[in-house]
């Protein structure tokens, strides 16, 4: 269990702030059940814990790399999550046993942050070359060839 995430209320009086500057291990955002998608670093979790008034919060960027397979030529690559300001915070009344643990709000974080359509070579995949011919319909025509047409006629 990570102390670094999970912090005691009371060590933290009303205006204190707690720096912050940690890598901590990456198994609790538990992707063992996803096979393609695997976090490879830790987590960097870098700014403050900070309590004001009957809220307590974190504020921190947070970095972390993942492999997982690119969206067109399914190879697998890192690609790096940065959140460059990661701010979340509790009403203290609402935790339970004196503790604040920020593991789970955290996770949900970083995952929405994982591209849906990630490509290999970051934004364009670095393989498009060479499957360009498999993504072309037959005749050569792609699935857009009106589009073009379709956007001048609006604007016209
Ligand atoms: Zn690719």
């Amino acid at each position: 269990m990570s102390d670094t995430l999970c912090i005691q209320i009371d060590t933290l009086r009303c205006g204190d702030q707690i720096q912050l500057d940690e890598k901590v291990n990456a198994s609790f955002l538990c992707l063992d059940e996803c096979d393609e998608l695997k976090a490879v670093s830790e987590i960097t979790v870098c700014g403050k814990f900070y309590r004001v008034d009957r809220w307590i919060g974190i504020d921190a960027r947070v970095s972390v790399v993942f492999c997982l397979p690119c969206a067109l030529c399914n190879e697998s690559f890192e690609c790096a999550i940065e959140l460059p300001q990661w701010v979340h915070e509790e009403e203290i009344a609402q935790l339970s046993k004196g503790q604040w643990d920020v593991r789970e709000p955290l996770r949900e974080a970083i995952l929405v942050e994982v591209p849906f359509f990630a490509q290999c070579g970051g934004s364009k995949c670095g393989n498009f070359g060479s499957i360009q011919q498999f993504v072309r319909s037959e005749d050569g025509e792609t699935p857009f060839k009106d589009l073009d047409s379709i956007i001048q006629l609006q604007q016209g």
